[in-house]
């Protein structure tokens, strides 16, 4: 198959029209698009991905108006999404429109993403479009155009091209269907700034969020998410150094965190410096939890590509940025 990859939004909107699939960039991460009116080609998109039929998407809307034709926004959702949309939040909402994909669901996951280009297309194909991550099921999202064009070119019907993701982990998403908002998914927007304006919204506790809500969770919370190949090990700064330190001849293990600039990580530059192993950086230094979020994915993918098994990922910094950061760390470590 030709994959059309263009930055011609009109063009790329002919192709949601035709019910065909696009893969586009978001603030977060890339998405994989279908027309949200059209089961067949949202179909077509849980095949490319293998993810699961009960695994719902997100829709993608151009502007707060279109949501509501659509959903029952309520006076909290508009006070929301005025306040963090355009941007990386995904609110759970009732559906008026009852032909909208997933015809089985009463409610629906939408979201206005930051970028004007993708909103204008959104706009050109009639949207709303609906989009999980572009990636296949269970691995880590996509950051990066050179890995979403290894996976899906030929795939795909057609790539647009737009502003690389910068955020780099999947938008927060919170439920307003029920009486008491709840935080389904953690990310860039954190809880301490939602709850400003929701006071009652329920955050679970990672560890015992089952057992601890009555409500429903999200779907996708039950499957396994956001992990590469490789073996993922969730490091402590000491025990994230004292690997460095141990396992400085290893091939086959990368770091990804703040603590290079101790003793040990110095030494391990010079040493690399000495003898390059490949064209590949075993060492991803970050210097903020946005940084980090922002460069993990991609980072992930280069290890899986250069046949690494093992990396070490340093545990956020403490406050901004950590939530959405810390949970995607624990899922992809967890066996
Ligand atoms: P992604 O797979 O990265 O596109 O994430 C979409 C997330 O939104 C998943 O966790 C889905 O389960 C969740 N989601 C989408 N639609 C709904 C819905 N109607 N109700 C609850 N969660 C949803
Ligand atoms: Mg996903």
């Amino acid at each position: 198959m030709e994959t059309l990859i263009s930055s011609d939004v009109r063009l790329l909107a002919n192709l949601i029209q035709e019910g065909k699939v696009v893969i586009f960039p978001t603030e977060t991460v890339y998405g994989i698009g279908a027309s949200t009116k059209s089961e067949k080609a949202c179909l077509r998109v849980y095949e490319i991905k293998g993810r699961p039929k009960d695994n719902p998407l997100i829709a993608h809307f151009d502007s707060i108006d279109s949501i509501a034709a659509v959903c029952e926004l309520g006076d909290m959702g508009r006070v929301l999404l005025e306040r963090f949309s355009p941007g990386p939040l995904t609110l759970i909402l009732p559906k008026k429109d009852k032909s909208l994909f997933p015809k089985e669901l009463d409610t629906l996951a939408v979201r206005i993403p930051k970028s004007p280009v993708v909103r204008e297309w959104i706009k050109l194909s009639g949207g709303p479009i609906s989009a999980p991550s572009a990636n296949l099921s269970g691995r880590p999202s996509l950051t990066k155009l050179t890995d979403v064009k290894r996976y899906f070119e030929g795939v795909v019907d057609g790539i647009l091209l737009a502003e690389e993701p910068s955020f780099g982990i999947e938008s927060t998403v919170v439920s307003l269907v029920s009486k008491t908002p709840v935080l389904l998914r953690p990310g860039s927007i954190e809880s301490k700034e939602l709850l400003t304006i929701l006071p009652d919204l329920v955050v679970p506790d990672p560890y015992t969020r089952n057992e601890l809500l009555s409500v429903p969770l999200s779907p996708g919370t039950k499957y396994k998410h956001y992990a590469p190949t490789a073996r993922v090990i969730l490091a402590s700064t000491d025990e994230f150094i004292f690997s460095l330190n141990t396992m400085s001849e290893s091939k086959t293990t990368a770091w990804i965190g703040f603590s290079f600039d101790g003793k040990e990580g110095e030494k391990k530059k010079q040493k690399i410096g000495k003898q390059p192993l490949s064209e590949f950086d075993h060492f991803c230094k970050v210097t903020s939890n946005e940084e980090y979020a922002s460069k993990l994915y991609a980072f992930f993918e280069s290890c899986d590509l250069s046949g690494i098994q093992t990396i070490f990922c340093e545990l956020p910094k403490e406050g901004i940025g950590s939530e959405g950061l810390r949970n995607r760390l624990e899922k992809a470590s967890s066996v």
